[in-house]
């Protein structure tokens, strides 16, 4: 057969098909126009719909309008006021910044525009198609500011009116985002009807009170309900971020929970916070688990990657994990302290360092600095409570290299290059297999386990594979290399075909680190034909695996090059990569523990391969400040210059090779930072550890504060 050849699109075919990215639907469309109106300045923002949008969106606003000589460019595509240079992105301020919105809109509908500027008489209205201007401005009456309207949208994309015209209108979701808007940008009037109705759904009115913004759009049940939060962190090595917010309390009670965030002003969906909210609402009030939540959340503008979808409504941020711990537990605090009519014995609040408590003669004379209202604890009851408080860790006595000090900068590279490759997120994927998967994480987890990684504090490590930990007044032991195996297991399964890549500096051939693998399992070190059979093995498997590329691709973000390549790798927790030197087992794995027949079987074995990979194994370097610093000792023999043999213990230090004990200690201090900083916050968000780990061995509790005391009392 021969190739069909290759042709350059029209322009005007290019231009509908990335328009329809950007309107996706009527809804899309009004949060465009209103951020436009948003940025433009205005006081006072009215949206008119008729047929859910799609015969008619009118958005007047009274901004600033704009210039008579920009109309007849408005709606050519990439044409902005707000952005000229790539770099003015890091600190952009305005909503937009594309010049994609109006010029979609005019190759999707029938756009008319009707502005007026600052002194002038009169204001001047155009018509727009496929991005061209219809025809010289015409004069017209005008009130301050601009009113862009859309009529027949979709006019020319019959597969998607009709969808459109056969789902539940838009109007209902539109009426919705207008009042997040609402609260959030208090000082604007906004108000939403239906074309022809007398009276508005939503009307807003601006005020200086968040509060009354609340309670102008959803009434006084829900602000009576509401509670401040605040929160910051100004600390380079974990997070900067201010946040401001309300959230329900527990006489809140909704069948729906609302969550509405703003981050760095702009109205973005973030699941993972989304959820570590609704978790700590489950746990501390059960019956008003549904909460409402507002909260604005402002980053330095360079630690957020705005250009992450083409409609905005996504971005990416540095730390993201962090600043969601730190969310969640502001709110748990909040919600505990509020909640006056339940108590709680445990976890109370303390600042004094726990660990210095025996020490003092008569630690309850102490006064509480909290104030006259906290109740003494006894002794015995005294927590480590503040999980970012580093005075609890066995860190705080032991010296630590800085060893990962500059992580910061190159992570936001690393961030900035794995989101590129994030461009078209499909809708969560429905396959009833991965559904099933995440049903039995859900429905056989441990919940008192839950509960402990939940609310531990992590202390330290124990030794190469157990963290120490505290919940309440009890010590475990947990085994790290098993919790984030199946971390990682579960975080694969949530996260199955949205992932964002690691890409590999140099792509690895796929035959070569399979050899590599085999040659690490040898067991008949000997045989000649052995060398054959593992070429033959090699092949065969890089061959399946390549015919799997597109299935490992779009599932699980591993890419294979069509000549065997190893080259992108998913990113399963934010700010951790794997152990790069467990790459070819796991390969080898993938080609000969993964059964592809049976979906449900198969996406397991993958899940779990990937678990195993990205676990927190110990490094494969012996542990230099353990017991194997003596594994960095040139062998005498293996030293070229001839070495006085009865050397004074003095200068046994020279004998260490110094650049792998360096590469050791690094490796080993990398690990545990990541365990601290990543593997713990994140388990604390989304592990559900399955039943079985309470008795593999997974969980050791060590010890309990009472019983202590029970026995130093007695000595
Ligand atoms: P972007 O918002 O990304 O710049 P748009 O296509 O949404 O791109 O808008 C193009 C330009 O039109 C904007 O940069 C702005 O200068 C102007 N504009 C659009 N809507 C309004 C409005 N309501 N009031 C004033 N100017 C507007
Ligand atoms: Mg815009």
């Amino acid at each position: 057969m021969e190739p069909p050849s290759i042709h350059r699109l029209d322009e005007a075919v290019v231009n509908r098909i990335a328009a329809g990215e950007v309107i996706q639907r009527p809804l899309s469309a009004v949060k465009e126009l209103l951020e436009n109106s948003l940025d433009a300045g205005s006081t006072s923002i009215s949206v008119t719909l008729k047929d859910g949008g799609l015969k008619l969106i009118q958005v007047s606003d009274d901004g600033h309008g704009i210039r008579y000589e920009d109309l007849p460019i408005l709606c050519e595509r990439h044409t902005t006021s707000k952005l000229s240079k790539f770099e003015d992105l890091q600190s952009i301020k305005s909503m937009g910044f594309r010049g994609e919105a109006l010029a979609s809109m005019t190759y999707v509908g029938h756009v008319t525009v009707t502005t007026i500027t600052e002194g002038q008489l009169h204001g001047y209205r155009a018509t727009y198609r496929d991005g061209m201007m219809e025809h010289e401005p015409k004069p017209c009456a005008a009130v301050k500011g601009t009113q862009i309207m859309i009529e027949n949208l979709f006019y020319n994309m019959t597969a998607r009116r009709k969808t459109l015209q056969n789902s539940a209108d838009d109007y209902p979701k539109i009426v919705d985002l207008i009042c997040r808007f609402a609260i959030h940008h208090k000082s604007v009037s906004f108000s939403c009807r239906k074309h022809g109705a007398t009276r508005a759904d939503v009307h807003s009115v601006a005020t200086s009170s968040r509060l009354d913004a609340v309670r102008s759009v959803y009434g006084l049940s829900v602000s009576q309900q509401l509670m401040i939060v605040e929160a910051s962190d100004d600390d380079p090595l974990s997070s900067i971020f201010k946040m401001e917010g309300l959230i329900s309390n527990f006489n809140y009670i909704a069948k729906k929970a609302t969550v509405v965030l703003f981050i760095n002003d702009r109205l973005v969906d973030c699941g993972a916070l989304k959820r570590a909210i609704e978790i700590v609402y489950a746990a501390t009030l059960p019956k008003a688990s549904k909460p409402f939540i507002y909260l604005s959340i402002k980053l330095p503008p360079e630690h957020i990657d705005v250009n992450v979808h083409p409609t905005k409504r996504e971005v990416s941020l540095l730390n993201q994990e962090v600043i969601i711990e730190k969310i969640q537990s502001i709110i748990e605090s909040k919600l505990r302290n509020s909640n006056e009519s339940r108590t709680f014995q445990e976890q109370r609040m303390d600042p004094t360092p726990c660990v210095s408590m025996p020490v003092s003669k008569d630690p309850l004379s102490h006064p509480s600095p909290s104030g006259s209202k906290s109740q003494k604890v006894p002794v015995q009851k005294m927590v480590r409570t503040d999980s970012q408080d580093p005075a609890g860790r066995l860190h705080a006595y032991m010296q630590i290299k800085p060893c990962s000090n500059d992580k910061g900068s190159s992570l936001l590279t690393s961030v900035r290059s794995s989101i590129r490759q994030r461009r078209n997120p499909r809708e969560t994927a429905d396959l009833g297999s991965i559904q099933e998967l995440t049903r039995e994480i859900d429905s056989s987890f441990h919940s008192e386990l839950q509960d402990v990684v939940g609310h531990c504090t992590y202390i330290g490590m124990a030794d190469d594979v157990f963290a120490l930990l505290q919940h309440n007044t009890h010590l475990y032991l947990v085994n790290v290399v098993n919790l984030s195996k199946e971390l990682i297991y579960q975080q694969v399964l949530r996260r199955f075909a949205h992932f964002t890549a690691i890409q590999l500096s140099d792509p690895a051939p796929l035959p070569e680190l399979i050899m590599l693998a085999l040659k690490e399992e040898d067991l008949d070190p000997e045989g000649n034909e052995d060398a054959e059979l593992k070429e033959k093995i090699a092949e065969m498997n890089t061959e399946l695996l390549k015919q799997k590329a597109e299935l490992l691709e779009e599932y699980f973000g591993i890419h294979i090059d069509s000549s065997g390549n190893l080259s992108r790798l998913p990113i399963v927790l934010d700010q951790y990569t794997p152990d790069m030197d467990r790459v070819p087992e796991f390969i080898l794995c993938l080609g000969n523990d993964v059964d592809w027949e049976d979906e449900i079987i198969c996406f397991r074995t993958i899940a779990a391969a990937i678990g195993n990979f990205y676990a927190f194994h110990p490094p494969l370097l012996p542990n230099p400040s353990g017991n194997g610093l003596k594994f960095y000792k040139r062998d005498p023999s293996d030293s070229h210059e001839m070495r006085d043999t009865s050397k004074s213990s003095d200068s046994v230090k020279e004998d260490i090779d110094d650049e792998l004990l360096l590469e050791a200690e690094n490796a080993w201090a990398q690990r545990e930072w990541s365990i601290q900083h990543v593997l713990f916050p994140s388990m604390r968000l989304f592990l559900k550890p399955p039943t079985s780990m309470a008795t593999n061995g997974t969980f050791v509790k060590v010890a309990s504060l009472e019983k202590l005391y029970k026995i130093f009392e007695r000595c």
